[in-house]
């Protein structure tokens, strides 16, 4: 097995020997519901493709909300 060593592998090995609050957070993805680990306590998307996703979403729901009115 090929074990890459990505920054989010780094963090989850942290995560998993110190648990949350120690600068690892682990977080569902908002976008696509991936379980993911992340420094940032805000962070809702595990990847930039998952909110730019999201965002455009928003956009269209808004866009949707306003063609009602
Ligand atoms: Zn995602």
């Amino acid at each position: 097995m090929l074990t890459i060593l990505t920054r989010e592998s780094l963090l989850e090995a942290t995560w998993r020997r110190y648990g949350e609050g120690r600068g690892c957070h682990r977080r569902h993805c908002l976008a696509c519901g991936r379980e993911f680990f992340t420094s940032r306590p805000e962070a809702r998307y595990c990847r930039a493709a998952c909110r730019q996703r999201a965002y455009r979403q928003r956009l269209r729901a808004r866009r949707a909300t306003l063609a009602h009115v």
